[in-house]
C-alpha cells in the first residue's frame, strides 16, 4: 500500500457516513465506494489508480475549482461531504503532504453556494426526546445566525417541523423519527446528555448558567440546543462564531397551524408548485424581507396590540403610495445584510459581498428620513441605525469595482494603505521598465520583430524567430526552443521579473490582510447590523403587504379579543389571484352563542372548499398583520387553525386514506380550544356511506357539545347532516347556489342560508368528459335509488338510517343548556325536569 493510500484510509475511517473529497494537487479525488457514488451521481468517469503492489482502487475526481457545483449537487441529493485539504505547502513538505478534513458539509450546514434558496431559511434542527411525549427542538440557520429552541408535545412536533422545513435533522440513534421524508443524521445517544449539552452552550456563550437564556427549566430544549451547537462546531468550525444568542420560544405565543393546515391551505408551498399564499403576498424587495414574510405567515400573532401595530404600519404604507414606492425603491437596492454580516463573522465573505454592503449602507439615512415623519413608522425609524462609520470605512477601503474573488486583486482602493500604494507603484514602475527593456533589446540586437512574453514556467522571456536567431547577442541565455523560434532571458530581465513577482506576492498578501481587516470591522458591527437587517426586513414586509392590499383591494381587518368571526364579501386570496373571471365574494359569520357550526352543502365544484379555506386564510393573514381580501372583517383572535381537508394517502407511512383522515380528526378534536377555528372539508368519505355519515355526524355533535364551542366550518356531501340544524341550536345550514337551465348547471359560487338538495355529481362527471353512455346509466341508477328511498321513506327514514332517526331532542336540550346562566336552584329544577322527561322516554 502506498503512503497516500494509508493516509486516505486513516481519514476515511473517521468519516464513514460522508463522501470524502481528498485533495491531490489540483484535483479532489474520491476512492472505492465513494468513487462509485460520485461517478454515478455526478456523471464523472470511474477510473482506477494503482495505490500499492497489485492494488488498483476505483477512483473518480474533478478539478478543484468545480468543488462548489459538485458539492451542491451531492448535498441536494442528501449526501454529506467531508472536504479533505492539503494542510501544508506541497513544495515545503518533506515526504507525504499533511492532509486534514477541514469541513464536513451537510445539507443543514451549507453556508453558501447555489443550494441555498435566498428567500428561504436553511434550517438545521436537533430533536431531543424526553421520557414521556415531550420533545426538545432546536434549530439554527448558519447563514443568518438564527438560533432558537423550544419544548413541545409530540402532537405539535410534526407541525413545527412542517413550518421549519429543515434541510437536516439531528436525532439520537434508535429514537423513532417523528416525520418521514426528512433528512436525518443519527448521532450517538451519549451526545444527548443534558449536562454535556448545557456545557456546550454555556461555554460557547461564556455564560454561567442557562437561566439567562430562559431555558434553565427546559432541559429538553437545552439538550437539543447543545447538540446542535456541538454539531456545528465539529463540522463547520467557521460557522460557529456567528450563532446568535439562543432564543427560547414557546408555541403558545403564536397562532398554531397544524401541519395539515399548512399543507392544505397552501400557505408556503404546493406539491404541484402552483401559487401559494406566500407567492401572492411576496412583494418584498429584499431577501431578508422574503424570509420574514414566511416566518410571519407560518407564525401569526395572538397579541391584539402587536397585530394592530403591524396593521398600523401596513395602513400607513397603504395610504401613502408615494412613500411606499420611495421606500421600496431603496429596499430593492439593499443587499442581504443579514447573510453578509454573518459571513463576515465567519470570515467567509467575498469582495462582492462587502462591495454590496458598501453600496447599500449609504441608503439607510434616506430610508430613515422617509420613515421619521410618519407616526406609525417613526418607531421603525428609531430602531434603524444608519451605520455611518462602517459605511465610511468600507467606502474608503474598497475599490469602486470589486472582483468576485480576492485572488483576482485590485480589491482595495488606492489611498487606503500607503504600503499597498507603494508596492503597486513598484510593480507599475517595473512594468514600465520592462517596456523600456524590450525597446533596448530590440536596439541592441537589431531584431525588430522581437517579442516580450511571459509564462508560468520560464517567467519573462524575449522571443526571437528562428530566422533571426543568429542576431541574438552572446549575453542572452537560451531557455526554450519552439518550432518557429527561440526564447531567451537576460540578467536585467530576470531582475525585473524578480521585482515584479515579489511585489505581486506582497501586494496579494497585503490586500488579503487589508480585506480581512475590513471583514473584521464588519464582524465587529454584526450585532448592530443584524438588528438593522431585522428592522429593514419588517419594513419590507409591511410595504409588500401594503402594495398587495392596494392592488387587490384588501381591507384592514378589525382584530379583537371577541369570539366572533365576521367576514363580508370575503375572497380566497390565491384562487382569486389565479382566476380570470371575477371571484364571487361571500359573507361568513360564526360565533360561540348562535352560529357556532356551519354545515355547508352544495354541488361538486360549487366552491365549498374554496369558501372554507378562504376563511382560514383570512384569519391567518389578519393575525400575521396583513390586510385581507374582503370588504370588511372582524376577527376574534384565533389560537389555532385546524384544517382537515380532502383525502390524502400516506402510504409511505403505512396509513390508508381513511386512517389518515381519522388520525387528523382525532388530533383536531383533542387540541381544539374555545379560540380555535376548525375547518372540515369532507369527513368520512374514505369508508362506507353509513360508517362515514355516522362518524361525520358524531363529530358535529361532539363539537357542538364541546365546552369551548370552537368556531367550526363543515362542508359535506352527506345531505343527511343538514338535519342536525333542526336538532342542535348552534348548527346552521348553508349551501352554495347554482342555477339550473335544462341540463345545464351554472355555478353561482354564492353561499346562502339553507341546505342544498343535490350534489350534481353526474353533471360534474359530464363536464369532466365521462362517456355519454356511462352518464345515461348513472342517471338511471340515481333515479332508481332515489325512488327506492322515497318508497322506503313511507316506513320512515328511520328504517333506512337508524342513526338519523328522531333528532335526540332531550340530548339537544341538554346540550343547549347554558349552566353559566343558571342559579343553583334553577339548575336543580332543570335537572328534575330533564329527568322526568328522560323517564317518560325510557318507559315509552
Ligand atoms: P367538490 O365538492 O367537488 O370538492 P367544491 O364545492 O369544494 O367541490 P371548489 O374546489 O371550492 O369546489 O371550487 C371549484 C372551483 O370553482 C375553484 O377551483 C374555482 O375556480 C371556482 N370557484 C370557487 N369559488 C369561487 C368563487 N367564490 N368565485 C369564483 N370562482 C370560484
Amino acid at each position: 500500500m502506498t503512503p497516500i493510500r494509508r493516509q486516505y484510509l486513516e481519514i476515511k475511517k473517521r468519516y464513514p457516513h460522508a463522501l470524502v473529497f481528498f485533495r491531490l494537487g489540483d484535483f479532489y479525488e474520491t476512492f472505492d465506494d465513494d468513487a462509485r457514488v460520485v461517478s454515478r451521481e455526478l456523471e464523472i468517469a470511474l477510473t482506477s489508480k494503482p495505490m500499492g503492489k497489485n492494488l488498483r482502487v476505483p477512483l473518480a475526481g474533478f478539478p478543484y475549482h468545480s468543488l462548489d457545483t459538485h458539492l451542491s449537487r451531492l448535498l441536494g441529493r442528501g449526501y454529506k461531504v467531508a472536504v479533505c485539504e492539503q494542510t501544508e505547502d506541497p513544495k515545503a513538505a518533506k515526504g507525504l503532504v499533511a492532509r486534514e478534513v477541514v469541513r464536513l458539509v451537510t445539507p443543514g450546514t451549507v453556508s453558501d453556494g447555489p443550494l441555498l434558496a435566498a428567500a428561504a431559511n436553511n434550517y438545521l434542527v436537533a430533536l431531543a426526546s424526553g421520557q414521556g411525549s415531550g420533545w426538545g427542538l432546536a434549530y439554527a440557520d448558519v447563514t443568518t445566525g438564527e438560533y432558537a429552541a423550544c419544548e413541545l408535545e409530540e402532537s405539535e412536533l410534526v407541525a413545527e417541523l412542517a413550518r421549519l422545513r429543515p434541510a437536516e435533522v439531528l436525532i439520537a440513534e434508535g429514537v423513532a423519527r417523528p416525520a418521514e421524508s426528512l433528512l436525518y443524521t443519527p448521532l450517538p445517544v451519549q451526545e444527548f446528555d443534558g449536562e454535556l449539552a448545557a456545557r456546550a452552550i454555556t461555554e460557547h456563550f461564556g455564560i454561567l448558567s442557562l437561566a439567562g437564556f430562559g431555558c434553565a427549566d427546559l432541559p429538553l430544549a437545552a439538550t437539543a440546543a447543545g447538540v446542535l451547537l456541538t454539531y456545528i462546531r465539529e463540522n463547520q468550525k467557521g460557522a460557529l462564531g456567528l450563532v446568535q444568542p439562543l432564543h427560547v420560544y414557546s408555541l403558545d405565543s403564536s397562532l398554531a397551524l397544524d401541519s395539515s393546515a399548512l399543507r392544505n391551505l397552501d400557505v408556503l408551498n404546493r406539491h404541484d408548485g402552483g401559487p401559494t399564499l406566500v407567492s401572492v403576498l411576496d412583494r418584498t424587495r429584499t431577501k431578508m424581507g422574503g424570509r420574514t414574510l414566511r416566518a410571519w405567515l407560518t407564525r401569526p400573532l395572538l397579541d391584539v396590540a402587536a397585530i394592530e401595530r403591524r396593521l398600523d404600519r401596513v395602513q400607513a404604507l397603504h395610504d401613502d403610495a408615494a412613500l411606499r414606492s420611495a421606500l421600496q425603491d431603496h429596499l430593492r437596492r439593499l443587499p442581504d445584510i443579514e447573510r453578509a454580516a454573518i459571513r463576515c463573522t465567519a470570515g467567509s465573505a467575498g469582495p462582492r459581498e462587502l462591495g454590496a454592503l458598501r453600496d447599500g449602507l449609504p441608503l439607510l439615512p434616506a430610508i430613515h428620513r422617509l420613515l421619521a415623519p410618519d407616526v406609525s413608522l417613526v418607531e421603525l425609524a428609531s430602531e434603524l441605525q444608519t451605520h455611518d462609520e462602517l459605511a465610511a470605512v468600507l467606502a474608503a477601503g474598497l475599490a469602486d469595482e470589486v472582483p468576485p474573488a480576492l485572488e483576482q486583486g485590485n480589491v482595495i482602493r488606492a489611498g487606503f494603505s500607503a504600503d499597498l500604494d507603494n508596492l503597486r507603484e513598484v510593480a507599475r514602475d517595473a512594468r514600465r521598465l520592462l517596456g523600456e527593456l524590450e525597446t533596448e533589446a530590440k536596439g541592441e540586437s537589431g531584431i525588430r520583430s522581437l517579442k516580450l512574453g511571459y509564462n508560468r514556467v520560464f517567467g519573462y522571456y524575449l522571443e526571437v524567430s528562428t530566422a533571426n536567431a543568429a542576431l541574438v547577442p552572446e549575453s542572452w541565455q537560451r531557455r526554450q526552443t519552439l518550432t518557429g523560434g527561440e526564447r531567451y532571458i537576460t540578467p536585467a530581465l530576470k531582475e525585473l521579473e524578480e521585482r515584479i513577482l515579489s511585489a505581486g506576492e506582497r501586494i496579494e498578501a497585503l490586500e488579503r490582510d487589508l480585506f480581512r481587516g475590513l471583514q473584521a470591522t464588519v464582524a465587529a458591527h454584526a450585532p448592530a447590523l443584524l438588528a438593522t437587517a431585522r428592522t429593514l426586513a419588517e419594513l419590507d414586509v409591511h410595504a409588500a403587504l401594503a402594495e398587495v392590499a392596494l392592488e387587490r383591494n384588501y381591507c384592514r381587518p378589525l382584530v379583537d379579543d371577541s369570539r366572533g368571526l365576521e367576514i363580508h364579501e370575503g375572497r380566497h386570496p390565491v384562487v382569486e389571484a389565479a382566476l380570470d373571471e371575477r371571484f364571487v365574494g361571500n359573507d361568513l359569520a360564526l360565533d360561540c352563542d348562535e352560529q357556532q357550526i356551519m354545515v355547508l352543502t352544495g354541488p361538486n365544484m360549487a366552491g365549498k372548499s374554496t369558501y372554507l379555506r378562504q376563511a382560514a386564510l383570512i384569519v391567518i393573514m389578519a393575525q400575521a398583520g396583513s390586510f385581507v381580501p374582503a370588504t370588511s372583517a372582524r376577527i376574534g383572535v384565533v389560537d389555532r387553525v385546524h384544517a382537515r381537508v380532502g383525502t390524502q394517502d400516506d402510504l409511505a407511512a403505512g396509513q390508508s386514506t381513511f386512517m389518515v383522515e381519522m388520525v387528523e380528526t382525532a388530533a383536531i378534536l383533542n387540541q381544539a380550544t374555545a379560540r380555535s377555528l376548525l375547518v372540515f372539508d369532507e369527513i368520512g368519505r374514505g369508508t362506507s356511506t353509513y360508517d362515514g355519515i355516522s362518524v361525520a355526524r358524531a363529530v358535529v355533535e361532539h363539537l357542538h357539545g364541546h365546552a369551548g364551542r370552537p368556531r367550526t366550518l363543515f362542508a359535506t356531501h352527506y345531505h343527511e347532516l343538514t338535519e342536525l340544524a333542526g336538532a342542535l341550536p348552534r348548527v346552521r345550514n348553508y349551501h352554495v347556489a347554482v342555477s339550473e337551465d335544462g341540463d345545464d348547471v351554472v355555478f353561482l359560487h354564492r353561499i346562502l342560508p339553507g341546505r342544498a338538495d343535490r350534489s350534481y355529481g353526474i353533471h360534474v362527471a359530464r363536464l369532466a368528459g365521462l362517456p355519454d353512455s356511462l352518464l345515461r346509466r348513472a342517471r338511471d341508477i340515481l333515479a332508481e335509488l332515489e325512488d327506492g328511498r322515497r318508497r322506503n321513506g313511507q316506513n320512515g327514514h328511520a328504517a333506512q338510517l337508524p342513526l338519523l332517526a328522531e333528532p335526540p331532542a332531550l340530548l339537544a336540550e341538554l346540550a343547549a343548556t347554558d349552566i353559566d346562566q343558571l342559579s343553583p336552584l334553577e339548575a336543580l329544577l332543570r335537572l328534575n325536569q330533564l329527568r322526568e322527561r328522560a323517564r317518560a322516554a325510557v318507559e315509552d
